[in-house]
């Protein structure tokens, strides 16, 4: 797997796409791929955006600037994928596309506070309970994004979601319900602050899964760029 070059792998992942589409009816237009790169080296990120793939993911501080600082790419578009510590928010804050992990009010008061423009952030929910997640726990999710109303730079644009890893279908697929139906209620609210449109969930195990249960952002490192 972790020889294989970006693009084959790809192909793959990419059929992969088609069929779980196909099989609920969705069109692959839906479906954002993000390279998770938090494991390979710089050469091995710039050979994923060769490969065409502009959504890289990164989920530290340090590996994410050393990227982005190498590789100066007009076209890439990062994600913020792991904990963001507060004090570390000026760093990367102008240089991501969107943070998936925001899972407390410390954390959208320091976003606010340091973007330039509104910028685009997933609330990250731990929708499996297990204590070494991060997330908010389901019940906290509504009333936090209603605390969020006067940040007129926070947007949250979806919910963000890690699986247990585990093989039972029927598992990860209740966790993938659980967080789309958590979508649909937040979306009912219809707040301007939080449109709430998208599902990120989904990684190199599940994310067939995921996507058959709505997901519109699969995060996929170790299948996709390796894991080494
Ligand atoms: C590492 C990571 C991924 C990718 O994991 P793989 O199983 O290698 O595809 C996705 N999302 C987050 C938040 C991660 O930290």
């Amino acid at each position: 797997m972790i020889n294989m070059d970006v693009k084959t792998n790809l192909q793959q992942i990419q059929s992969s796409i088609e069929q779980a589409c196909k099989k609920v009816n969705r069109n692959t237009d839906e479906i954002t791929l993000i390279a998770v790169t938090k494991y390979v080296t710089i050469e091995r990120t710039e050979e994923t955006i060769n490969a065409g793939i502009i959504n890289l993911g990164e989920n530290r501080q340090e590996g994410f600037l050393e990227k982005y600082n190498y590789i100066q790419n007009e076209e890439a578009k990062w994600h913020f994928i792991g904990t963001l510590q507060t004090r570390k928010v000026k760093d990367v804050i102008n240089k991501v596309d969107a943070i998936h992990s925001l899972d407390r009010m410390s954390l959208a008061k320091e976003i606010n506070k340091r973007t330039s423009e509104p910028m685009d952030c997933f609330v990250q929910v731990n929708v499996s309970g297990e204590e070494t997640k991060h997330g908010l726990f389901p019940d906290k999710v509504l009333p936090f994004i209603e605390g969020l109303a006067n940040f007129n730079n926070i947007r949250v644009v979806g919910l963000m979601t890690m699986a247990p890893e585990i093989d039972d279908e029927q598992l990860l697929r209740d966790v993938f319900k659980k967080l789309a139906n958590l979508r649909d209620t937040v979306q009912e609210k219809k707040f301007t602050h939080a449109p709430c449109k998208y599902l990120s969930m989904g990684m190199s195990n599940d994310y067939q899964l995921a996507i058959e249960e709505g997901a519109t952002h699969i995060r996929i490192g170790s299948k996709l760029v390796g894991s080494e």
